[in-house]
């Protein structure tokens, strides 16, 4: 096969094309067969002395004779294209023309079948592009749907004839390799599909970047019909995602019970939400000068049936990943503001009550909308109620995050950047953006007082943090040491355990009451 895998369904139309093709030239034949019968006749007639009407009669019908025909002819031949091209489209995908998931399905059906009479091994690689969303959203469907048919041409263009490149839909695509002799020659071509993926590629003036998270199943060790494997090479896939994306895995049987763990966790998170099974901790926020609480943070916890209290590392992904994670913030925003208000009403200071929002949350097109109408509802001063993003959810998106920020900010929310120093700020991003605190991460902090680099790293955050005038928050302080560290270097905030961990909201009311923290840098 001359044209790869990206084109196998060309051979048939090809194959279509030259039997019309031989059809015609019979048509021709039988049509020139026919125009010399007649001739002859109307040569015969003509030697028997014909009147010049007859014989004028004989050529018109014999004219109209080979209009007909070659109409004829035309029409079959068209049908026959028309034929060939529905099963093209049946069997392809109409943006890169890749084999679609039926033809996929056929082929690895085929292969192993083969593989099974051969006694030899095949590899299903299975690609999801990362980010690839974020593209689409923010540079518009057009930019997207050429990037996919880059990417499927660098993808025919790095595996051999035998191979089959598909497209699942999205930004999925499945590989069947259906020639191996061992795992990592697999490896190979999974590193290979990387290189060639890592190159920019160049759209509309943009140069854009993509990588790609690749599962790999091999038959017969991972399932023996093209579902399983499909299905293990999925699995495989999610796991590459999740162990920091670009990079390929492959299936390991103990995948699966993570799974359906996750699955279950998913069912579990849409019943939570109606059984109302989740509770917010706070944990407070510390003037390092003064001493008081002068903020809380609200982090969610799931009350869990069978699996008592749940962090948020073990549902926070899997709500993120599954969308549930837009009822959810919702609630955590609404519970946070209405609790922030109760304290008031009760007569205890009022702090600012600070929420977590997730890049699917923030990115909502009726965000906006719901907060004010929660901030309404709650009747709580959009001053004491402050949103934690990421860098990334600033950064990924900075045109259109920066619109909804100026609204927040218009309307008096506070803004802080949670996590700073993992991601991947542009200090001109933060001069732009109305941004109110840093939060150093925790990583940072942890290590101040042993590993020279990290401290001066904060250093260098808190000086740059003063320097734009922001407020500076270090979290996960744990001891007297660290919060001595920060004091010294002119941290406004701490948060950690050394000052309290995160507690229901009748415990942070005790707090509250006598308005300082439990322990004291100084
Ligand atoms: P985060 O926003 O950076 O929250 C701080 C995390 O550090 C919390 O973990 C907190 O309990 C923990 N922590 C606080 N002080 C210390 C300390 O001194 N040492 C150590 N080792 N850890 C400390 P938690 O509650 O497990 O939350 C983890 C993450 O889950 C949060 O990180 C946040 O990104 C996310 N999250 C929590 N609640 C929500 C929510 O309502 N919505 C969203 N979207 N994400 C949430
Ligand atoms: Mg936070
Ligand atoms: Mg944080």
């Amino acid at each position: 096969m001359d044209d790869k895998t990206a084109v196998p369904g060309r051979e048939k139309l090809a194959a279509a094309r030259e039997d019309a093709v031989g059809l015609r030239e019979k048509a021709v034949d039988v049509r020139e067969g026919t125009v010399t019968t007649r001739e002859r006749k109307i040569r015969a007639a003509e030697a028997q002395g014909a009147s010049d009407d007859q014989i004028s009669m004989l050529r018109q019908a014999n004219a109209q004779l080979v209009i007909a025909t070659i109409e004829a002819h035309t029409l079959a031949e068209q049908v026959q294209t028309a034929q060939a091209d529905l099963d093209h489209l049946a069997h392809h995908d109409v943006l890169t023309d890749l084999p679609n998931r039926i033809l996929l399905n056929d082929r690895l059906t085929q292969a192993i079948a083969l593989a099974h009479r051969q006694g030899k091994q095949l590899a299903v690689m299975f690609m999801d592009l990362d980010r690839f969303k974020h593209i689409n959203d923010s540079l518009g469907h057009a930019v997207g749907d050429r990037l996919l048919q880059s990417v499927a041409q660098r993808l025919v263009g790095g595996v051999r004839h035998s191979d089959t490149v598909s497209r699942q839909g999205g930004d999925e695509f499945v590989l069947l390799l259906p020639d191996i002799e061992h795992a990592e020659d697999v490896a190979l071509s999974a590193q290979k599909m990387l290189t060639a993926l890592a190159l920019p590629h160049l759209i509309d003036q943009h140069d854009l970047q993509i990588g790609v998270s690749i599962g790999i199943s091999i038959y017969p060790d991972d399932g023996h019909d093209a579902e399983t494997l499909i299905k293990h090479a999925d699995i495989a896939m999610y796991h590459a995602k999740e162990s920091g994306r670009n990079n390929y895995k492959f299936f390991e049987q103990d995948m699966n019970a993570r799974a359906v763990q996750r699955q279950s966790i998913e069912a579990g998170l849409r019943r939570a939400l109606e059984r109302q099974e989740f509770v917010l901790h706070y944990q407070p926020k510390i003037n390092l000068l003064s001493g008081t609480i002068v903020g809380t943070e609200a982090l969610v916890r799931w009350q869990h049936p069978q699996r008592g209290l749940l962090e948020p590392a073990q549902f926070v992904p899997i709500a993120e990943d599954s969308g549930l994670i837009l009822p959810l913030g919702r609630w955590v925003l609404r519970e946070a503001c209405l609790q922030a208000r109760a304290w008031q009403d009760a007569g205890l200071p009022p702090i600012t009550v600070a929420v977590n929002t997730s890049a699917l949350e923030f990115r909502a097109g009726d965000f906006l909308q719901y907060l004010r109408a929660t901030l309404d509802e709650s009747r709580l001063e959009p001053h004491y109620l402050e949103l934690e993003l990421t860098e990334s959810v600033l950064m990924r998106d900075a045109a259109s995050a920066d619109s909804v920020l100026h609204a927040l900010a218009a309307l008096g929310v506070k803004l802080a950047v949670d996590d700073f120093g993992t991601g991947y700020s542009s200090l001109s991003y933060l001069r732009q953006f109305p941004i109110n605190t840093l939060k150093i991460d925790q990583s940072f902090v942890n290590q101040i007082t042993s590993n020279p680099d990290d401290a001066t790293i904060v250093s260098a955050v808190i000086s740059m943090a003063k320097a734009l005038r922001l407020c500076v928050i270090a979290e996960g302080v744990e001891t007297a040491e660290q919060a001595a560290f920060l004091l010294a270097q002119h941290c406004d905030e701490g948060q950690g355990y050394f000052f309290g961990r995160p507690v229901e909201a009748e415990a942070l009311a005790i707090l509250l009451e006598t308005g300082v923290s439990p322990a004291l840098p100084h």
